[in-house]
């Protein structure tokens, strides 16, 4: 039986809904529950593949090819539970499914309607693809208040009146802004936003009070009150130093022992927080520093590249090592020496990237650390940087290029039109649509014998995630070889390069997919773990 935790926000956005989703699944599955996280976004884009990196953060990528929030990647850090394309939906999802059935004629001549129709559909959506789940928790994005989260709001109202108090609970996570002045941290807010809440016939089991501060007893009280929540039930959800301490924060506010008191489920065992311990301890404790220099785009938004500072983060994990991150601008490069940013660096990451601004400084930056001898680490877009930067600069090939940036004579990264998912022909065009038409999900690569990524992951046949558009040309291969460059992982046809590596430099690998996103704290993965270690050698060697 299924459980269903809806959590709400409200006051403002960016409260951190996600993590503390985030947060009670880990503790929830440290009691043993088997758990499933799910994301609700009112906006009507279909979903956030078409949406820009600095407006929105990253695209977390499924291993069936889903492009969704960067909240199911939060999801997944914590719970190790890979998630799926039924765990996130847009309001213009849901809307595009209501049209295209309106348009069948499946309404059978009726009216269509916000309710039921729309809401209906959330609902199916929320009850969809679970088999023997404990607990699904369920984030509605957005703000209690905005527009667009009404549908979604009025679907989980008839939910829990369907599904009962012992299936069903809804957890809000709100603000206590401290006033300076005043010397006091305020709760009206907090009232208000549970007033919205509760104008949409919403009342909230648990309040979740965000704060950057101890909340006293008196003001907890009054919370409890005001907001006709049960005193335990007024969790203070205070920042921490580091985002894997939240679920023993929340556990020690009592945020898994109300929800398992809520479904009569037993709540006087602890669970078992062991391993979020050990994370902590080596995150707060680190026996060295290395740096690591980002060459992105998006960096004006940190958000853009989650995944990726968090996947850095557990390989200084598994190094014991705290990475620090500097991040740069690619066009910088592009009108200054590299030098003067990147010598003091002990590792090179160019994550991934769409079309050609900046694509010159990642270039200069590949090739610094070619030349340097710097570990370098390329993502999709680094990746391909990295060979254009080979066939320029060591395969006489100066004209080399990308044919994401227009037509060119030597096109070493090429459109893609067709290539295999398993048996399955996948085909596209140059003149197909922008959303979700990339090569998405996870893909199959074999790894080369005796290749330096072959002993990094310890076996020859891995499977990674990817989203891209544009693919190194195997025709260049034999070229590149011959220049140095190793074709070290390529799809099992043998037709798309997957990995590329320089034998002859201490740590220098480009791959095609992303495997931040599979990473986890509890479980680095092998590539990050080992490009942190060259990092670790080179900043002992000077
Ligand atoms: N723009 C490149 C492509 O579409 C790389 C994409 C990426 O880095 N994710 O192939």
């Amino acid at each position: 039986m299924t459980r269903f935790i809806f959590i709400t926000g409200g006051v403002v956005s960016s409260l951190g809904k996600g993590l503390a989703s985030a947060a009670l699944g880990a503790s929830l599955q440290a009691r043993g529950y088997k758990v499933r996280l799910r994301k609700l976004d009112p906006y009507l884009n279909v979903d956030p593949g078409t949406m820009s990196p600095t407006q929105h953060g990253e695209v977390y990528v499924t291993d069936d090819g889903a492009e969704t929030d960067l909240d199911l990647g939060h999801y997944e850090r914590f719970t190790g539970v890979a998630s799926r394309r039924s765990d996130n939906v847009t309001a213009g999802r849901i809307y595009r499914t209501v049209l295209e059935k309106e348009r069948r004629g499946d309404y059978l001549g009726g009216t269509v309607q916000v309710i039921p129709h729309v809401t209906d559909q959330i609902k199916t959506f929320i009850l969809s693809d679970l088999t023997d789940e404990d607990f699904c928790l369920c984030e509605i994005g957005g703000t209690v208040g905005d527009i667009e989260s009404l549908p979604f709001l009025e679907a989980i109202r008839q939910l829990g009146n369907e599904l009962g108090r012992e299936r069903a609970m809804v957890i809000h996570v709100t603000l206590l802004p401290y006033i300076p002045t005043a010397g006091e941290l305020k709760t009206k807010p907090t009232q208000h936003s549970v007033k919205e809440l509760l104008s949409v016939g919403i009342q909230p089991d648990i309040l979740m009070c965000r704060s950057d501060r101890p909340i006293p007893e008196s003001e907890r009280r009054k919370i409890a009150l005001f907001c006709n929540v049960n005193e335990k039930n007024v969790i203070a959800a205070l920042d921490a130093p580091t985002i894997y301490q939240v679920p023993i924060d929340y556990h020690a506010q009592g945020l898994d022992t109300q929800v398992c008191r809520h479904f009569g489920l037993p709540c006087d065992v602890s669970p078992d927080l062991g391993r979020w311990h050990t994370i902590v301890g080596r995150v707060t404790k680190p026996e060295g520093v290395v740096t690591i220099g980002i060459v992105g785009k998006y960096t004006s938004l940190l958000d853009s590249y989650k995944s990726l500072s968090e996947a850095l983060v557990h390989g200084g994990i598994a190094n014991n090592v705290k990475v620090q991150l500097e991040w740069f601008d690619s066009e910088i490069f592009e009108r200054e020496d590299a030098a003067r940013f990147l010598e003091s660096v002990d590792g090179i990451m160019v994550p991934g990237g769409f079309g050609e601004r900046g694509a010159e400084g990642k270039i200069r930056a590949a090739r610094f650390a070619r030349e340097h001898k710097i570990p370098y680490f390329g993502i999709c877009f680094g990746m391909q940087m990295a060979v254009i930067e080979c066939a320029r600069h060591l395969a006489n090939l100066p004209d080399a290029s990308s044919s994401e940036f227009g037509p060119t004579s030597e096109p070493l990264v090429g459109l893609m039109t067709e290539w295999l998912r398993g048996t399955e022909l996948v085909k596209r065009s140059s003149t197909n649509d922008m959303g979700g038409t990339m090569r998405l999900g996870s893909y199959e690569c074999l790894l080369a014998e005796g290749s330096k990524v072959q002993s990094i992951y310890g076996h020859e046949r891995i499977s990674e995630r990817h989203r891209h558009r544009y693919e190194v040309n195997v025709h260049y291969r034999e070229q590149l070889e011959a220049a140095g460059l190793r074709f070290s992982g390529l799809s099992p046809d043998g037709l798309l390069p997957e990995i590329v590596e320089y034998p002859d430099h201490p740590w220098f690998i480009g791959v095609q997919f992303h495997p931040e996103l599979k990473s986890k704290p509890f479980d680095p993965h092998p590539l990050f773990t080992s490009f942190i270690q060259a990092a670790v050698t080179k900043s002992r060697l000077v």
